[in-house]
């Protein structure tokens, strides 16, 4: 008899490839919310085969030329990618290209090893050129869209996603006022929110600015408020915010952060272990928390949380700041130069 989950303490790894194997095939019920946004669940399901080392092995060759296919498919005219061909037209105005899909579709194509020779990249960099606003923070869609106008969505998610691509494709954007707007998010608490005005810090949006900075090469102003009030997120997994519970997306927003300001020596690693593994599902992925449904969000992110520690042999290690393995940061790296 399976011992109570929040007891377990192994790492399923043939359960968690044969969950996102199917959550290739169909999205579960309560991720079906995201099917406008099909390429980032693409990301999260063969990304996490790639972390789990089983790409090769469990989707064939065939299989994974039309995944590329599919997503070359998204991308516009001009540059930049859509999220998925739902109600999509040739028109860069009824249809345009998407921040985070773009960041997720380019991932994606290096996860998969698909030579980018056909990745349009002076549109890219105008694409993501067009979609910083005047204080430097990044709208989802280029900012002159009337959707946009009201710029609720510039928050530092978007200038995550607009510097790792800027990272890829060495786009040279200017970081002044990038640095100005992120150091404008960041609370008394010494986390970062979402942008400026909210009070209060959040984990992932300190990911989100932390990375950012470190990939503009910027050190955040006084690191170690950010570290502490990192560290101090950890009850045994990590939470979002004082007062709240854990959940294991938490564990990859603080740890990763907390990894790329140097000091990963300081998590519970073994502590954050135990309570990633309780989350695990009998039938693979992982639950928010113990005993909770799995979801391709919270199951990418708690295998790239056990990614950052080393602890699980089955895993290949993790690139904090591009969240795909080290192994495909490299490919992709590499690749660029190749076609320059
Ligand atoms: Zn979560």
């Amino acid at each position: 008899m399976d011992p109570p989950r929040a007891q377990q303490r192994t790492f399923r790894r043939n359960a968690h490839v044969a969950y996102f194997q199917r959550c290739l095939r169909a999205l579960p019920t309560a991720a079906q919310g995201h099917d406008p946004n099909r390429i980032t669940i693409a990301y999260f399901c063969l990304s996490a085969l790639d972390l789990l080392g089983a790409l090769d092995d469990h989707v064939a060759l065939e299989q994974r030329q039309s995944w590329a296919d599919w997503i070359w498919s998204l991308q516009s005219p001009s540059g930049g990618f859509r999220g998925s061909p739902y109600m999509t037209t040739l028109d860069d105005h009824t249809s345009p290209p998407h921040l985070p899909s773009t960041y997720t579709a380019l991932m994606t194509l290096a996860v998969l090893r698909a030579p980018l020779d056909r990745l349009n990249v002076p549109g890219l960099i105008s694409f993501i050129s067009s979609c910083q606003c005047p204080d430097g923070s990044f709208s989802p869609l280029p900012a002159a869209d009337e959707y946009i106008s009201a710029g609720f969505q510039n928050d530092v998610r978007m200038s995550y996603c607009a510097n790792v691509v800027a990272d890829v494709i060495d786009a040279g954007l200017p970081t002044q006022t990038q640095t100005d707007f992120i150091a404008r998010c960041k609370t008394w608490e010494g986390g970062y929110a979402s942008r400026p005005g909210v009070i209060e810090s959040q984990g992932g949006t300190t990911y989100c600015s932390v990375a950012a900075l470190s990939m503009m090469g910027t050190i955040p102003e006084e690191p170690a408020a950010s570290i502490r009030w990192l560290l101090q997120r950890q009850i045994g997994g990590f939470q979002g915010r004082p007062g709240k519970l854990e959940d294991v997306c938490y564990s990859f927003w603080c740890g990763a952060a907390i990894t790329i300001l140097g000091h990963a020596g300081l998590i519970n690693a073994e502590a954050d272990r135990a309570f990633l593994l309780a989350a695990q599902s009998p039938l693979g992925g992982f639950g928010k928390e113990p005993d909770d449904y799995p979801d391709p969000f919270h199951s990418y992110l708690a295998l790239a949380a056990l990614a950052l520690s080393h602890q699980d042999g089955g895993l290949k290690q993790l690139d904090p700041r591009w969240n795909v393995s080290r192994e495909t940061a490299n490919w992709l790296r590499e690749e660029m130069i190749r076609v320059a």
